[in-house]
């Protein structure tokens, strides 16, 4: 059984000004200890994912297909074994929250509150498990009195991690954790994160637009664009031997992990992903697509499998059009 399964789940927002699917027929399987990376610009559709998960959509929001943690599907969960779930199956580190920690509490009965609010330990306990969860994020026990005004940026992200951890999730979900960080500490908190993988077998999905911090990050790869994925695979391949046009773009725009040039100014990728509520016809890529022909605007393609534990959504995956007409696509070869 998989630890977390999407099951062609969609996500329609109700808006006063009408209905935005921002997610549109998702499937995603991680395992147990697995890494799986989650790319894609602002607006396709990764935070409502992270939000989808464990039900944390705004009320009125319309969900289809299923999401299944450890088997059991999260929407049809009573309210109780969702508490229950939310933080010891899976927690979530949100984008943006950097901010999200109480300016005027010590970190350290903040992460005691997390403990006690799920129902584990008693006091001292708690305060012993604060200290333990502090040095496994690189932060001395100590400076659990500490307010967070009194920490950089990256022990911040280190303490919200360390939250996130404190009822043992078995999957992290963490949604752009080091975008808000200079290059130095982004590179420290995806070390972290990789040994918190590695040596307490925590299964993540790992959110953000820079395809090259994932490929350094996750094992596997999924690509999303207007509410769908588009490319899957193996991370290595996807950034190096891209098959959609739209990774490839990714691609070239973060050549380097966490390069601040690229990061301020993606190169390879004129104009914006479409607006959920005003998708174009055909495959949403095609009006900034380079390869586009007269298909591409008139079929909607879906992911389908293009060999080895690959898949794209795409008309002309790149590497059909190496092989040329009639030539047989996946075999990855021929790019570079
Ligand atoms: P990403 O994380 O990839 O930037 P999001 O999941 O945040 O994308 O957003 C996907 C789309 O859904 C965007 O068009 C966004 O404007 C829209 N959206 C996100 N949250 C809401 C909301 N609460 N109500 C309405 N639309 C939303
Ligand atoms: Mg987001």
């Amino acid at each position: 059984m998989s630890l977390l399964e999407l099951r062609d789940l969609s996500v329609t927002y109700r808006t006063e000004s009408g209905l935005v699917p921002a997610v549109r027929g998702v499937d995603l399987t991680i395992e147990a200890g697995e890494t799986v990376g989650l790319a894609g610009e602002s607006g396709c559709g990764k935070s409502t994912i992270a939000s989808a998960v464990l039900r944390l959509l705004p009320p009125g929001t319309e969900v289809g297909g299923q999401v299944l943690l450890e088997g059991e599907d999260v929407y049809t969960m009573k309210p109780g074994r969702l508490r229950a779930v939310r933080w010891t199956s899976a927690a979530i580190v949100f984008q943006g929250a950097l901010h999200s920690l109480n300016p005027v509490q010590r970190v350290g009965p903040q992460i005691e509150e997390a403990i006690h609010l799920h129902g584990q330990a008693t006091r001292s306990a708690a305060q012993t498990r604060v200290g333990a969860l502090l040095e496994r994020v690189g932060i001395p026990a100590a400076r659990a009195s500490r307010y967070p005004h009194q920490m950089s940026g990256g022990q911040r992200q280190r303490v919200l991690i360390a939250l996130a951890l404190a009822c043992e999730p078995k999957l992290l979900i963490a949604d752009e954790p080091t975008t808000a960080l200079d290059v130095m500490v982004q590179a420290q908190v995806l070390d972290l994160l990789a040994e918190l993988q590695r040596d307490h077998g925590l299964a993540m999905l790992f959110i953000t637009h820079d395809l090259s911090v994932l490929t350094h990050a996750c094992r596997e790869l999924a690509v999303m664009y207007a509410g769908r994925i588009v490319e899957r695979g193996a991370s290595g391949e996807v950034f190096s031997v891209p098959e959609h046009p739209y990774s490839a773009a990714l691609a070239e725009a973060f050549p380097i992990i966490g390069d601040p040039a690229s990061r301020l100014a993606p190169s390879g990728l004129a104009g914006d992903p479409p607006d959920p509520a005003a998708l174009p016809a055909g495959c949403p890529f095609h009006p900034r697509c380079a390869t586009a022909t007269d298909e591409c605007s008139n079929e909607d393609v879906r992911l389908r499998p293009i060999g080895n534990n690959r898949a794209v959504a795409c008309l002309h995956p790149r590497s059909a059009a190496v092989a040329g007409p009639g030539g047989a696509p996946g075999t990855g070869a021929g790019h570079g």
